[in-house]
């Protein structure tokens, strides 16, 4: 069988997020021509939100005295998962990780910043979380460029459809450019790096466990609606068993991330369910993608948290008690948050921030059973004054209580960063069918491809997901130009 294309290429890579672009770069240094299709009208896609990347015995950990080594990282990765990742791909990365940082500093002059922790009474965090400047967003501008000076045809707006196969093996891929039209682009290799689906409700709905695609606010790029992922099933290419694994976060609907009254809603301090009963240790708040896993499982995937003018005070006055990345810094303090959560309470249209002089009244207006949540708050109240948590243990620190009106009520829904491990993948990043051989010239990249991870996202070893992005994609480029060059391809 024959295809004509418009263009041919010895790798074509979809996606212009880190992975796709790593990839991209690293096929050109290789000597390879490229052609890389972006969906969107700019590159970066969910990486252009990540802050940092992951590795293990980096030169940046090591000048920092910061011990983190491969072995360890290994090891977490699989107890994290219960073993349910793939050793060989966990090794793989871990292996490389390291060479990812040396690459961006000596092929586009990344600077690192600090290698850091997210999270505070995290114990088992480890500092792997390697902080680029003007973060990822700023390494994605650098890739591009970098790709663009060594030849690589950027196609922006020119999302693929289908992966074309002859004889078993990668040929191209089809595509629609800029004005809707049907392109043709033949290839030797064929990268698959579009991010994963967490723009996509009903892949959502169909592959995590909780059935709440459309509730889901989805931060990261509005191009991840699991593209590569149905292309590459199209090609018969098996999926990962924990392609339904998503790093979740509590959210405010119709706010900012660096929203201070959002910051406030997801504090340790005093959570209820939409029947205005206490439902779990708000420790968990300390690892967003935890707290991203409970609130998705709550009824209605939702939680309000309960303020009164002692949290208040502590949040505008010492600090909080857990940030969101560098969105918001760990124990900084909220200037603006008495003006912002003021402004949502006093917003009629807006239904996710309430405020009253006593809690019975601040119940019914988010329709609790007023005793309900005044009983809740009495029992809190009292652990808080015992400094002992009887019900949840949560640590002593944390128990501040409700007392001081007025108070507020702010709604946390279901937030989603990214969705990832979908595809089954090989030690070499290629697609594999159903037998498990190796789909010939089929390559899956950052969050399309699976193997890391298990049921939750390992935020204790922060960075894990752009780390992984961005190695997966240079290490795929290797192998094809290796496969290339012996022509196995
Ligand atoms: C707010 C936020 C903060 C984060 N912070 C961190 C962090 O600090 N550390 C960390 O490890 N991770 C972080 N992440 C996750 C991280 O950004 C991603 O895991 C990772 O960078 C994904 O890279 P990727 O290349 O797989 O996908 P993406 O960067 O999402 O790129 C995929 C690209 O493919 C394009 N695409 C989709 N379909 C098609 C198609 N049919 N044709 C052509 N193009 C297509 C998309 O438009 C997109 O540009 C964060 C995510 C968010 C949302």
């Amino acid at each position: 069988m024959t295809e004509s294309f418009d263009a041919s290429y010895d790798v074509v890579v979809v996606g212009g997020g880190i992975s796709g672009l790593a990839a991209a770069l690293q096929a050109a240094k290789n000597g390879l021509t490229c052609a890389l299709l972006e969906k969107e009208s700019k590159t970066g896609g969910s990486s252009s939100f990540a802050e940092g990347h992951a590795a293990f015995e980096s030169d940046e950990q090591k000048k920092r005295g910061i011990d983190v080594t491969k072995a360890e990282g290994y090891q977490r990765y699989l107890d994290y998962s219960h073993w349910r990742a793939d050793p060989a791909i966990v090794s793989r990365f871990v292996d490389n990780a390291a060479t990812s940082i040396v690459k961006l500093r000596e092929e586009l002059g990344v600077v690192y910043e600090d290698v850091m922790i997210t999270a505070p009474d995290q114990p088992e965090e480890l500092r792997t979380w390697h902080m680029p400047e003007g973060e990822v967003a700023h390494v994605i501008e650098l890739q591009e460029a970098e790709a663009r000076r060594r030849g690589v045809d950027i196609f922006m707006q020119t999302p693929a459809k289908k992966i074309i196969m002859v004889d078993g093996k990668a040929a191209g891929v089809l595509a629609a450019d800029s004005d809707g039209q049907e392109v043709k682009l033949g290839a030797k290799a064929v990268v698959i790096g579009t991010g994963g689906y967490a723009a996509s409700p009903a892949m959502l709905d169909k592959y995590t466990k909780h059935a709440i695609g459309e509730k889901i606010i989805n931060v990261g790029g509005p191009g991840n609606a699991g593209d590569g992922i149905n292309m590459l099933l199209e090609v018969g290419a098996l999926t990962n068993p924990n392609i339904g694994t998503a790093l979740l976060f509590p959210f405010m609907r119709d706010k900012a991330i660096v929203s201070e009254t959002n910051c406030a809603g997801f504090q340790p301090y005093l959570w209820v369910n939409k029947y205005g009963k206490r439902f779990t240790n708000e420790i968990a708040g300390l690892n967003f993608g935890h707290a991203g896993d409970i609130v998705a499982g709550l009824p209605d995937a939702l939680y309000w948290t309960i303020l009164g003018q002692e949290q208040i005070r502590k949040l505008v006055e010492i600090g909080n008690e857990v940030g969101l990345g560098i969105y918001i810094n760990n124990y900084a303090k909220l200037p603006g948050l008495v003006a912002e959560i003021e402004a949502d309470a006093a917003d009629e249209a807006r239904e996710n921030v309430y405020s009253a002089p006593t809690i019975a009244e601040l119940a019914a207006k988010i329709g609790v059973d007023p005793a309900v949540l005044t009983a809740e708050v009495d029992e809190y109240n009292g652990w808080c004054r015992a400094g002992e948590d009887h019900k949840f243990h949560k640590l002593a620190r944390y128990l501040l209580p409700v007392e001081e009106g007025p108070f507020y009520a702010v709604k946390m829904e279901t937030g989603i960063m990214i969705t990832m491990g979908a595809m089954k993948i090989d030690d070499h990043w290629r697609a594999v069918d159903a037998n498990d051989n190796p789909i010939p010239g089929v390559y899956v990249v950052g969050c399309d491809a699976g193997g890391m991870w298990g049921e939750s996202y390992s935020l204790p070893i922060p960075g894990s997901a752009n780390g992984f992005s961005l190695t997966s994609g240079w290490l795929a480029a290797d192998d094809i130009a290796e496969k290339i060059k012996s022509r196995a391809l």
